[in-house]
């Protein structure tokens, strides 16, 4: 193998030790921690807690208070006074100027308390240092970004025109008011700060309803928040489960635009919940992620990258690979090289320094991805790593192994997002074969295209029915540009970071002016 194929490695960690701070905040006094409503700290009605843990040790890090109907109800009118206020000092009525201003007091804040959010990532979400690290800068770029956007937006009233005589006519826009950001599990961080910029940079109050395996981010965010200065109501954070607290929001009709990033499944059932009362939503779902790689690259070199991008995160990340179509002239040699790349693995805790497979989020997907490794087989692939159970000496965690198929066109065994470090990889006689298999998905969030032939490759890249097209990379974000799906990956919305995405937050309406008749 080349020393640049050698020098590719999976994402790592160092050793973490968690904070006396993050421990403190956890632990609240003994008391659950609330959720934040209005700018204070809320039990809930209901009197219904959970437990919040690490998924490598199953140590129960925290436990938190659900948020229900009451507090859903609550954080709307709290949210809604907070949008209008009272003789114009709403928080849709701030300047551009105040808005960036808290915005980045709160960036500074996180910046100062890196490690109490690192801990989030790491204990909590089962991260590795490295990339929870990575995610961590996202809170500053993409509040940046997204300040320069809301400088630049057009918002209130465009230019008039005449529309007939007597009549002019403009546009306004606006931002919506209430909005709610449900969020995910696996990037809580990251996905918290993609959604909480751009709605309250274009004036929004926002809900924040965290994922009930990783609440403990956007907590801290929400405490953060006070601290930094925004008046209460402008932020608040509920916490729950998806089918209590993310159900009533998705009822609330006060919930004027609701930003759901998950699964396909939850995605198409809020909707259909939304519709029922005219709540608009943009939706950022699950990925099945394909990679061409054509006969020109070299098949060791790529293997590696590829493995580094599938295990990112251990698989759970959105956009990533988990189906491969390989040339059939180097398909030998890209899968035994996956192979040595996958058994190399160091299967361990998160917070330990080397890990770079670490447990899965909880006991559901532990036994949601040994079912996809045993019908995987069953519909046809052969296995080249069996997948299975891991065991972590001295832990109790959620732990698997790297899971890899040889398959063949025609045989279906790789339908579903499986969100492990899990590939099929399928050796095609063409590139145009390959194409045609990897767009037969009815996912499409991000797909590459692996060539020495830059030009080749991005004619083929463009053909992808995927909203991030790549050649020669994956797992691809920038500032700037759009990060979405299409099929059941997506929509509707303009996708995430980029200018499209801070006009979702927004309304625009037409506006009519006739002078008076006499
Ligand atoms: P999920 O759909 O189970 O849950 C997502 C959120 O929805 C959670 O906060 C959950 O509590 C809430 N929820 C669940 N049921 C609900 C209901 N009936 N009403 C309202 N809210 C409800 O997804 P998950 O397992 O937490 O996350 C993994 C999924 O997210 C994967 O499919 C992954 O690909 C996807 N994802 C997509 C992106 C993207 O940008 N496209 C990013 C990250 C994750």
């Amino acid at each position: 193998m080349s020393t640049a194929a050698t020098e590719i490695r999976a994402f790592t960690a160092v050793t973490f030790d968690s904070p006396t701070k993050f421990t403190e905040f956890c632990k609240n006094g003994g008391k659950p921690l609330g959720g934040i409503i209005g700018g204070r700290s809320v039990k809930g009605m209901m009197n219904v807690t959970f437990e919040t843990s690490d998924p490598g040790s199953l140590e129960i890090l925290a436990t938190v208070c659900e948020m229900g109907h009451a507090e859903v109800a609550n954080s709307v009118d709290a949210a809604t006074r907070a949008f209008h206020g009272t003789a114009g000092n709403g928080w849709k009525n701030t300047t551009i100027e105040e808005r960036c201003r808290l915005a980045m007091r709160l960036v500074e804040l996180c910046d100062r308390d890196r490690d109490v959010l690192l801990a989030c990532e790491i204990r909590d979400g089962g991260k590795v240092s490295e990339l929870a690290e990575g995610d961590f800068t996202q809170i500053r770029e993409c509040a940046e970004y997204f300040c320069r956007v809301a400088r630049n937006a057009q918002m209130g009233e465009s230019e008039a025109c005449q529309v007939a005589i007597g009549i002019k006519g403009y546009s306004f826009r606006e931002p919506w008011g209430v909005v709610a950001g449900i969020i995910p599990w696996n990037y809580p961080l990251v996905l918290t700060a993609w959604f909480m910029f751009p709605a309250l940079l274009s004036g929004n109050c926002i809900l924040i309803k965290p994922a009930e395996d990783t609440p403990l981010s956007a907590l801290y965010i929400g405490k953060l928040a006070e601290e930094a200065g925004f008046p209460p109501g402008v932020i608040n954070v509920l916490p729950g489960r998806g089918e209590i607290t993310g159900q009533c929001l998705a009822e609330h009709p006060g919930v004027r635009f609701i930003s759901f990033t998950g699964s396909p499944g939850v995605g198409q059932w809020i909707m259909r919940t939304c519709d029922q009362h005219g709540t608009r939503m943009k939706r950022e779902m699950g990925g099945n992620g394909a990679a061409i790689v054509l006969a020109d690259a070299d098949p060791e070199l790529v293997a590696r990258m590829i493995g580094r991008y599938t295990n990112q995160h251990f698989g759970q990340t959105c956009c990533t690979v988990h189906r491969v179509f390989v040339d059939k002239t180097i398909a030998d040699d890209f899968i035994e090289a996956q192979r040595v790349f996958f058994s190399e693995l160091k299967i361990g805790y998160q917070a330990d320094a080397g890990t770079q497979l670490g447990a899965v989020v909880n006991s559901t997907q532990h036994s949601r991805i040994l079912q996809a490794q045993r019908e995987t087989i069953d519909r046809g692939g052969e296995a080249v790593l069996n997948g299975g159970i891991a065991q972590v000496e001295g832990r109790e965690g959620y732990y698997l192994k790297p899971a890899l198929y040889r398959t063949r066109p025609g045989i279906d065994c790789n339908p579903a997002e499986v969100f492990h470090a899990f590939t099929t990889i399928c050796p095609i006689g063409s590139a145009e074969q390959a194409l045609q298999l990897a767009n037969n998905s009815p996912y499409g969030l991000g797909a590459s295209v692996w060539t020495k032939d830059i030009q080749r490759g991005v004619s083929l890249a463009k053909q992808f029915r995927d909203g991030t097209c790549q050649v020669n990379c994956h797992n691809s974000i920038a500032y700037g540009l759009p990060y979405g799906g299409q099929g059941i990956s997506g929509g509707p919305g303009g996708g995430v970071n980029c200018e499209e995405t801070f006009y979702d937050y927004t309304q625009v309406k037409a506006i009519y002016v006739a002078e008076y008749p006499n």
